[in-house]
């Protein structure tokens, strides 16, 4: 594979060139191009400058609003709520997120109901925020129907993302980040560009039969991991960032998207917990008992370690070279 080498501040650059010559203005593209240089920093390149022609489509075609300046609410002293006036989330979450801590630091738990948004991206972002302001952090969002549930074949629910994030005072928060399918989309797609295969189980080819072609999968469907486990996973997703938040399901969301290829609307439910107020003062004590006994065990690593270590590198990033060059010609000026 053709790559090219950029440094964390080129990539952020070119995400933000892109995004303000497709018109966003400069406090909505500074935050998506966050979100998009912290992924390719922590090598989760499925959510990093990969994402960036779908944003840019979903701005050329109008479906998102350039300048949404969403505003969050306090509902009650434990809910808050963000009305994404239809931007892309980054914005909407970096303005959501403190207020959503200090809700759960005074009550010990506290809910954000994220609507009207387009969410694009990992969402690890969101919960290790507030796992490094010493909170327990559960995300989940729904997307489009990708997913068939458990038995069928036909897709139903978004690949459905689910976060969770343990703080760990003094080091780096435990944290997973999950698709509900046995393999994210954006990693089916990257495996089809690049040639790989992926593992039986992932998805289904176009006549319902199982298949480890990337391609085929993407002609066909995706199947949830676990089976009727991640299947039950991904409806309550479904219902969680959906009628729970006062959203739309990925059903919803895909009869009334305008098909450009990038995020449709949705909504994203996120879930804060004091665990000192919860479980007492040895709570990060007693919770480093299991981390130092997984540790100790041969072949276990704790989720999110990968991309902590990655993140330790400060160096440049290795970037698929066709994908700079698309990049590069959408922050051309057009004639
Ligand atoms: P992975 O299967 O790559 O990883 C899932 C989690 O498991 C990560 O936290 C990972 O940690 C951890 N993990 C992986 N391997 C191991 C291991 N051997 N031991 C312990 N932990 C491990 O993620 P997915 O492909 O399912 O999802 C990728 C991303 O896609 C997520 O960030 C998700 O939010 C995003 N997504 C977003 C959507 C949206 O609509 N916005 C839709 C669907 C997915 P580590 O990172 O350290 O490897």
């Amino acid at each position: 594979m053709n790559t090219v080498e950029l440094s964390l501040d080129d990539i952020f650059q070119l995400a933000f060139n892109c995004l303000t010559q497709a018109g966003a203005n400069y406090a909505n593209a500074e935050a998506v191009a966050d979100t998009v240089m912290r992924a390719e920093r922590d090598g989760s390149v499925s959510h990093g400058l990969f994402r960036i022609p779908g944003y840019v489509a979903t701005l050329k075609s109008g479906k998102v609003n350039p300048n949404a300046d969403p505003q969050p609410e306090q509902v009650t002293p434990a809910m808050v709520r963000c009305h994404g006036q239809n931007g892309h989330a980054p914005l909407a979450l970096a303005r959501s997120v403190e207020m959503l801590a200090q809700s759960a630091k005074t009550c010990g738990i506290a809910a954000l109901s994220l609507t009207h948004s387009h969410h694009f991206a990992a969402l690890w972002p969101e919960t290790e925020a507030l796992a490094e302001r010493g909170l327990v952090g559960f995300a989940c969002v729904s997307y489009t129907p990708m997913v068939a549930p458990t038995g069928g074949g036909e897709a139903l629910f978004g690949t459905n993302p689910i976060s969770f994030a343990w703080p760990r005072p003094g080091e780096t928060p435990l944290v997973f980040d999950m698709a509900t399918a046995a393999m994210a989309m954006g990693e089916v797609q990257i495996a089809a560009r690049d040639g790989h295969q992926v593992p039986i189980g992932t998805g289904l080819g176009p006549n319902g039969e199982l298949t480890s072609d990337p391609r085929e999968i993407l002609k066909g469907v995706l199947l949830p991991f676990g089976g009727h486990k991640g299947s039950a996973i991904s409806m309550m997703v479904e219902l969680m960032a959906g009628p729970m938040v006062g959203e739309g399901f990925s059903f919803e969301a895909a009869e009334n998207d305008n098909g450009d290829g990038g995020p449709p609307q949705g909504g994203e439910f996120i879930l804060a917990i004091d665990p000192k107020i919860m479980g007492g003062d040895n709570w990060a004590v007693h919770a480093d008992k299991l981390f130092n006994k997984l540790e100790a065990m041969d072949g276990i690593r704790l989720p999110g370690q990968r991309r902590h270590k990655f993140r330790q590198d400060t160096g440049t990033r290795k970037v698929n070279g066709e994908l700079i060059t698309e990049l590069r010609a959408l922050t051309a000026i057009a004639p």
